[in-house]
């Protein structure tokens, strides 16, 4: 008889890990309070970001803090209670930021990332979506030399060490990619494997038609309960109850609060983003996915219109729309590339799912047999949900992983 499993959660981590389950021969139900990819995977920059092997790491330069302590920069904005109540992971977030720290998570967290273009593209082509997905890369933006040429020293370490590719631009080969920016750039970084997808949402969603055809079920219901029942777990939604012999939690960043009521404690944070959509407004309609770095916001061409994101607001999962990082974006984004209406009635907001060290927790629950854990991704979540998928059910069948899993169990804490 085929193993079940319940996935909780239709993001892009969720749906992936359903998708490599039922290959691996599972009876696999996903549940999900909304349709496939509605929340935070739905609202992203739509970067599968091959390069992206460094994590953001709390900024902890002097010049960086007293730049963003009046909270009116760009790139990140804070609101002070909710900062107060995220202390103890944001300290834990510090604290791994440091010089030392961070030069070990790195190879950790880079031997998920390079995993990500060819994990996707299973999916991809066994979901037919290739009409999302651009294959030319992504531009990173600067504006003053001394930026530039420290982006080109990492960016050839991370070539010589993760293999990452990209052409370094100065300001003239810039503009001629993209004729339409207005402002003196002092070059840019051309990240050439990064694949970019003109609406996140449909690829999760056409991912969850693939699991719907391999002979998933999909279940739009709320999660209310989740109990252990002897050796299966009984999940409780508001429309039927599913006793089945493993779970995967899969909640992005509603994961922590599910998990506290089986007694695991993860310091996961939300960072806040939002996005808009303009009209094009130039004769020369942006090609290429353009993130101003040293300001801190992305221009994407998405099928809805040039889709503005933003950096991060430290701000409580719930908490109401600010549009004041948003539209201080806009401000700078207008000056840099003839952006035309807002086509969005208002903007969408999502949390980006992050943990202290910036690693994504991937692996078993301790002590609590059949309950496993795929949470936590951060920046990339959209980048290394396939990944994710593919190495959890290796460890669910008890395989040899293609990666050591230590570095992402949920007790290093
Ligand atoms: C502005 C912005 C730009 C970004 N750009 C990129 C990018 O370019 N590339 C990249 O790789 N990543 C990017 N990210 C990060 C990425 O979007 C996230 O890491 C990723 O979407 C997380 O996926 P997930 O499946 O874990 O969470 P989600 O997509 O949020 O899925 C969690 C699911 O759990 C469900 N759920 C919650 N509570 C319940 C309940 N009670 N019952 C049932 N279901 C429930 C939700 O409805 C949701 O569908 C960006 C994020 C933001 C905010």
């Amino acid at each position: 008889m085929a193993k079940q499993v319940v996935v909780l959660g239709a993001g892009m981590v969720g749906v992936s890990v359903a998708w490599h389950l039922l290959n691996r021969g599972y009876d696999v139900t996903v549940v999900d309070r909304v349709p496939p990819g509605q929340e935070t995977s739905f609202g992203n920059a739509g970067i599968i970001q091959r390069e992206a092997v460094r994590p953001y790491a709390f900024p902890r330069d002097l010049a960086t803090l007293l730049r963003v302590l009046p909270n009116r920069s760009v790139d990140i904005r804070y609101r002070p209670t909710s900062v107060i109540r995220a202390a103890h992971p944001l300290l834990q977030y510090w604290h791994h930021s440091s010089e030392s720290k961070y030069k070990k998570l790195v190879p950790e967290y880079a031997a998920l990332i390079m995993q990500s273009l060819e994990t996707h593209d299973e999916m991809i082509t066994s979901a037919n979506a290739e009409s999302l997905i651009h294959k030319e890369g992504y531009l990173k933006l600067f504006r003053t030399q001394k930026a530039f040429d420290e982006e080109c020293t990492r960016a050839a370490s991370d070539n010589a060490n993760y293999g990452v590719e990209y052409e370094a631009l100065d300001g003239e080969r810039v503009v001629a990619m993209v004729p339409s920016l207005t402002v003196p750039l002092a070059g840019a970084i051309h990240w050439k494997q990064p694949w970019t997808v003109t609406d996140p949402g449909a690829l999760v969603e056409a991912y969850a038609a693939d699991v719907k055809r391999k002979g998933g079920a999909i279940k739009h219901s709320s999660l209310t309960g989740l109990k252990r029942q002897g050796r299966r777990w009984l999940v409780e939604t508001n429309t039927d109850v599913f006793s089945t012999d493993q779970v995967v939690m899969a909640m992005g960043p509603w994961s922590a609060h599910w998990l506290r009521q089986q007694r695991i404690d993860v310091p996961l944070f939300a960072k806040r983003g939002y996005h808009m959509h303009y009209a094009n407004n130039s004769n020369s309609p942006l090609k290429y996915w353009v993130m101003d770095a040293e300001v801190g916001y992305l221009l994407a061409p998405m099928r809805s219109g040039v889709r503005l994101t933003t950096g991060a607001e430290l701000t409580a999962l719930d908490a109401p729309t600010d549009e004041r990082q948003l539209d201080a974006a806009e401000n700078v984004a207008r000056s840099l590339y003839p952006l035309g209406n807002r086509l969005d009635a208002s903007p969408w907001k999502g949390g980006r799912p992050c943990m202290p060290d910036m690693k994504p927790v991937i692996g078993p629950a301790p002590d609590q047999e059949g309950l496993w854990l795929a949470f936590g991704h951060g920046h990339q979540g959209f980048t290394l949900g396939p990944v994710t998928g593919k190495l959890l059910g290796q460890m669910m069948d008890g395989e040899p992983t293609d990666v050591d899993m230590q570095p992402y169990r949920v007790n290093r804490f």
